[in-house]
C-alpha cells in the first residue's frame, strides 16, 4: 500500500510554522506578568505665569517633597532615547564625506547636532564604553560581563530622583552582556533603582540577537510603557568587524542607520514623544585605524580609530543643522541627560554639553 506522504508533510510544516510563531512571540518582553498600575506622573508644565500684582522676592528652593518629573529644570525634553552602534570606526560614519553609511541620519541633519570631534577617552572595549555612556565616569571594567559598574547608571540617578516605576527606564541591547550596565557595585546602589533590561535572547549569559529583533523589542516597549530614558545597543557593525568581513560590516552600519530612522519615526509617530523626546546616537568604541594591529577588525587601543566616535542628537532643545568640533566626550553624555531630565549624575566625571542647547 503507498502511503500519502503530502498531506502529512504540509500539516507538519505548518504545524512548525505555527510552533515558531509562537516562539517568535514569547520572544518579546514578558510584560504582560507585571501588572500595570495606572501611572501618576506628575505634570510639570510650567504654569503660565500671571501678571503680578506685587514684585516678588525668589524664594530658595526647599527640598521638594514629591518625585520631581523629567524635565522640570531646562528642558522641554521629557524622555530620552540613546542608541549605541555597536564599534562603528568614524571614517566609516561622519569621517566619509559621501555619509553613504549614515544616509538617513544625514537626511536628518538639519534638525540635529553633530559632534566632530567626539571621543571614548578610556578603555575602547563595549563593556568600559558603554559604562562611560551611562555613569558619567571611565571605568576598567571586564569586558565579558563579569563586572558591574561601580557607579550608579543614569538609570538609576534617573528612577531615584524622580521616584517613577521601573518600566520608566530600559536597557535594551543585542549584547546579553549589557545588563549589567543597569546596576552598581557601591553600596548605597547596589540593586536599587534597578531599570528593566532585555539583553540577548534572555538576559546576561544567553549570548547575542540580531539587532532587527532588538529594535523591535524597543518599539515594542516605547509603545507599551513610554519609558522616559531607554538605552539600545545595536551590535551588528561590531559583530561582523570582528570577523573580518568588510563588506557585512559597511551594511550592518547602513542597517543600523536604518533602525536609527525607524526609531526616530516612531517617536515622532507617537504623540507621547513626539517633540518632547531627544534621540541620542553614538558609539561604545571605534575600531584600530587601517595600520595599527589589525585594522577595522579590532579595537581596543587608544588609536585615533579606536577613540573616535560619532555623536548625533535630534532633540527639542537642541541646536538644529549645526556641527561642532568642541572635544567632547563619552562620560559627557551622562551629565548632559541628567540636566535635561533634571536630575544629577552624583559622581560623574564629565560635563554637560553646554553647546548642544539652543
Ligand atoms: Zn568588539
Ligand atoms: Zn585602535
Amino acid at each position: 500500500m503507498k502511503l500519502n506522504f503530502r498531506p502529512l508533510a504540509i500539516l507538519t510544516v505548518v504545524l512548525l510554522w505555527t510552533l515558531s510563531a509562537c516562539q517568535k512571540d514569547k520572544e518579546l518582553p514578558d510584560v504582560n506578568k507585571t501588572a500595570d498600575k495606572p501611572l501618576v506622573v506628575e505634570t510639570t508644565e510650567p504654569t503660565k505665569p500671571t501678571t503680578p500684582t506685587t514684585p516678588t522676592t525668589p524664594t530658595t528652593p526647599t527640598t521638594p517633597t514629591t518625585p520631581s518629573g523629567p524635565g522640570v529644570d531646562c528642558c522641554r525634553t521629557k524622555n530620552v532615547i540613546i542608541v549605541i552602534v555597536d564599534g562603528a570606526r568614524y571614517s566609516e560614519t561622519w569621517g566619509d564625506y559621501s555619509r553613504e553609511n549614515v544616509a538617513n541620519q544625514y537626511k536628518l541633519y538639519p534638525e540635529a547636532v553633530l559632534l566632530g570631534n567626539f571621543k571614548n577617552n578610556g578603555v575602547t572595549n563595549t563593556e568600559p564604553g558603554h559604562a562611560a555612556i551611562t555613569t558619567g565616569v571611565y571605568e576598567e571594567l571586564d569586558n565579558f560581563g563579569q563586572q558591574t559598574p561601580t557607579y550608579p547608571s543614569l538609570f538609576q540617578q534617573f528612577l531615584k530622583s524622580t521616584g517613577l516605576p521601573a518600566e520608566k527606564a530600559w536597557l535594551i541591547a543585542s549584547k546579553d552582556k549589557l545588563e549589567v550596565l543597569g546596576n552598581a557595585t557601591k553600596d548605597e546602589w547596589a540593586g536599587k533603582y534597578l531599570p528593566r533590561t532585555d539583553c540577548g535572547p534572555s538576559g546576561i549569559y544567553s549570548g547575542h540577537r540580531s539587532d532587527r529583533m532588538t529594535v523591535g523589542k524597543a518599539k515594542f516597549v516605547m509603545d507599551q510603557y513610554h519609558p522616559n530614558l531607554m538605552l539600545i545597543n545595536l551590535k551588528d557593525p561590531d559583530s561582523y568587524g570582528h570577523s573580518n568581513l568588510w563588506d557585512s560590516y559597511i551594511q550592518a552600519l547602513k542597517n543600523s542607520d536604518a533602525h536609527i530612522k525607524d526609531i526616530y519615526d516612531h517617536i515622532q509617530d507617537d504623540p507621547i514623544y513626539k517633540d518632547q523626546t531627544t534621540l541620542i546616537v553614538t558609539n561604545d568604541h571605534g575600531r584600530h585605524l587601517d595600520h595599527i594591529a589589525n585594522g577595522f577588525i579590532d579595537h581596543g587601543d587608544g588609536c585615533e580609530g579606536c577613540r573616535h566616535i560619532q555623536f548625533f542628537a535630534i532633540g527639542p532643545d537642541f541646536k538644529k543643522g549645526l556641527g561642532f568640533q568642541t572635544p567632547y566626550e563619552q562620560i559627557d553624555i551622562a551629565p548632559t541627560i541628567a540636566r535635561m531630565l533634571g536630575f544629577k549624575m552624583d559622581y560623574s566625571k564629565g560635563r554637560v554639553m553646554n553647546d548642544l542647547f539652543k
